[in-house]
């Protein structure tokens, strides 16, 4: 389904990032594992992905650094000649309420999770509407649509690529590019594994479904849109949080 498709994932070491990378490659696609800190996790993700029979290339980049995400597409675009699908899935956490929050805080949040879509987003957009083709799918999140107690950095953040997105896909539409966002609720990973469990069962409470949600059913809704099935559908945000944003 995604045969010769060269897909970037940012942060994809671990978590949302790992499945999402798993499953692409397994529809075929070429995945280049981002990752910032974590070489040996990005590394495991490749290894699991070679395993099954896939495709897959690592490299390190911190997407909050706008040069570097320009080398990194320049240079995936030199070795690969295309780059057909953009995850932006790379994303931090630093909770605090507004009160006690620091400035650095709230800088490193939105620099990380949503200037560093725009990063990826800026320097392969050239490309993109050369090819008249692509697929960019950036990872919000309920708690961007929500707001969240403790999280005001993250949910700015979460919100703004839902602005970003919409712009995006108004942008390079006439293009034959589609600009989507998913927003997951609570998905077991390790991010979601550091809070009280006291937060984790108020937060199940307003589940629909009555539980948290797996890496592989974001990744599953990412894959859709990645692909020809959802050539039709753009600037949207589609959520995969077991109705928890009803
Ligand atoms: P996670 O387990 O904490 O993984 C975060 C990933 O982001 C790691 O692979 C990390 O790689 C990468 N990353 C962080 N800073 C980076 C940077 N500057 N440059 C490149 N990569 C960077 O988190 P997760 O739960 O899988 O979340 C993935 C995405 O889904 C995030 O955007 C998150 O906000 C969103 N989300 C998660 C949930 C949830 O319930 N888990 C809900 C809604 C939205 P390194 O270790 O290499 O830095």
């Amino acid at each position: 389904m995604l045969e010769g498709k060269v897909a970037l994932v940012t942060g994809a070491g671990r978590g949302i990032g790992r499945s999402i990378a798993l499953t692409l490659a397994a529809k075929g696609a070429l995945v280049i594992v981002n990752y910032n800190g974590s070489l040996e996790k990005a590394k495991e993700t490749a290894g699991l992905i070679g395993e099954a029979g896939g495709k897959a290339e690592v490299y390190g980049c911190n997407v909050a650094d706008f040069a570097a995400c320009g080398e990194m597409i320049k240079a995936l675009i030199l070795k690969h000649g295309h780059i057909d699908i953009l995850v932006n899935n790379a994303g931090i956490t630093r909770d605090n309420l507004l009160m006690k929050m620091s400035e650095e805080d709230f800088d490193r949040v939105l620099s990380v999770n949503l200037k560093g879509c725009f990063n990826t987003m800026k320097h392969l957009s050239r490309q993109l509407l050369k090819q008249r083709s692509g697929k960019i799918i950036n990872i919000s999140s309920v708690t961007g649509i929500m707001g969240n107690a403790g999280q005001a950095n993250y949910c700015a953040s979460k919100a703004g690529i839902i602005g970003l997105t919409k712009s995006a896909a108004r942008e390079l539409g006439s293009r034959g590019i589609n600009v989507n966002a998913v927003a997951p609720g609570f998905i077991e990973t390790e991010m979601t594994g550091v809070l009280p469990e006291s937060i984790k069962e108020t937060m199940k409470e307003r589940i629909l479904l009555g539980r948290t949600g797996s890496a592989k059913e974001v990744a599953d809704v990412v894959a859709f849109l990645a692909s020809d099935e959802a050539s039709y559908i753009t600037g949207q945000v589609i959520s995969v949080d077991g109705g928890m944003a009803v």
